[in-house]
């Protein structure tokens, strides 16, 4: 269906962090797949374990004990806050686990009816029903309603908006359950939470027994340079759900939990292919990768670098370029209103054989895989400048 405004652009094969397209052509992948291709194209241990694993068993049935998914769901643990995985097999199927977790924490512990979430203005949850309401954005949600009710919204690291919407919510009573909240807005724009404003939600949700997820699609999994992205905001969540970089291209998600928020009983959620030996081998040898690989700290070096050389670029580009923003390998360059928009950027940045996704109208997104070396970064700027001269 043509759901997909695409690029008319063909690839058909990538290695590292280079693709080809079907006449030969090489480029430079900044997007690797929406921050989802995390040790980059064709990686050796990747293909050797998928390629051991698919001979080993590759689907039984969550009606059995799956020992990769019991793994894996301990490597997610040890790492976090967590103490329990549900495994799905996206972003949006892991929200939506997370919004039934909620409700259900409505209900039996907040004692409420009709339970309210509350998700900020500019977010972004994925597009299933559920998920897709809790998204702040009514161009997503237009022409699909009625929405699924339960759900309100605030500005983004607004402390006195959340404050002021909580009491309204709650003025007769207990009525949220919980706040749903990205610690980067991606897909909004490359907005980094503010670590005050998160600290304040905490301490509200703490003193009302709300729950507070956080919604680590994009940015978990290392890509912030830590684990997790509520790493850099001084917070511990109630739960937590991930997918895109998790499998490193092999479609994959999970919903993790404390065991406080421990309340989804057999026969309460389910999924088919949520968790099979294959999806969880890959996020098993995902995060064991970048253990081995020490790719937390390389992550952080290479955001320095990708930073400074795009700070660089906005000042020898005043009139073009408003700011970098976003932290870790999670970037964004800001244009200003006379720019060429993010989505011709993109299209000129192609023809210069660099990748980059566009985070609405005004922001071109890096979300390269985390193996990314300095020569990389330097040829993708020297590629984007060369775009934005082409436009200029
Ligand atoms: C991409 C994304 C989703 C949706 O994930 P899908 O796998 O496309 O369903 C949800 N939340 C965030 C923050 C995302 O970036």
């Amino acid at each position: 269906m043509d759901t997909y405004s695409r690029f008319p652009l063909t690839l058909v094969r990538g290695k590292g962090l280079w693709v080809w397209d079907d006449e030969g052509r090489r480029y430079l992948d900044c997007v690797a797949g929406i921050a989802v291709c995390t040790l980059g194209h064709s990686d050796r241990v990747l293909r050797r374990n998928l390629c051991h694993q698919l001979g080993t068993l590759q689907h039984v049935s969550n009606l059995y004990r799956i020992p990769e998914q019991e793994a894996l769901a301990r490597a997610i643990c040890e790492r976090s806050c967590a103490d329990k995985v549900f495994f799905c097999n996206s972003g949006a199927e892991a929200n939506e686990a997370a919004i039934k977790l909620a409700r259900k924490h409505g209900h039996v512990v907040r004692g409420i009816e009709r339970p309210v979430i509350l998700t900020a203005e500019a977010s972004f949850h994925g597009r299933t029903l559920a998920a897709v309401s809790a998204t702040g954005q009514p161009k997503y949600h237009q022409n699909f309603e009625p929405m699924v009710e339960g759900f309100r919204y605030f500005p983004y690291n607004d402390t006195a908006a959340f404050e002021a919407l909580l009491a309204e919510c709650e003025a007769e009573g207990p009525r949220v359950a919980a706040v749903l909240l990205e610690p980067l807005q991606g897909e909004g724009g490359v907005n980094p939470g503010d670590p005050a404003f998160f600290q304040r939600v905490r301490q509200l949700c703490d003193e009302r027994s709300i729950l507070l997820i956080l919604d680590e699609v994009q940015v978990g999994v290392g890509r912030s340079g830590r684990w997790w992205g509520h790493e850099r905001l001084g917070i511990e969540p109630d739960a937590f759900t991930l997918a895109k970089g998790l499998g490193g291209g092999i479609p994959i998600g999970a919903l993790a939990v404390k065991a406080s928020a421990d309340l989804l009983r057999a026969g309460e959620h389910a999924s088919t292919f949520g968790g099979n030996p294959f999806a969880c081998r890959a996020g098993l040898t995902v995060i064991q990768e970048i253990e081995r690989r020490d790719l937390l700290t390389h992550v952080e070096a290479m955001a320095t670098c990708l930073r400074e050389q795009l700070e660089a670029l906005v000042q020898r580009h005043p009139t073009l370029l408003e700011r970098q923003r976003g932290w870790g390998l999670l970037q964004g360059l800001v244009l200003r209103e006379e720019a060429p928009s993010a989505p011709d950027l993109v299209k000129a940045a192609m023809a210069e054989g660099l990748l980059l996704v566009p985070a609405g109208p005004r922001v071109v997104r890096f979300v390269p895989p985390l193996v990314i070396r300095p020569r990389h970064i330097r040829k993708a700027i020297k590629r984007l400048e060369r775009a934005l001269l082409t436009l200029a």
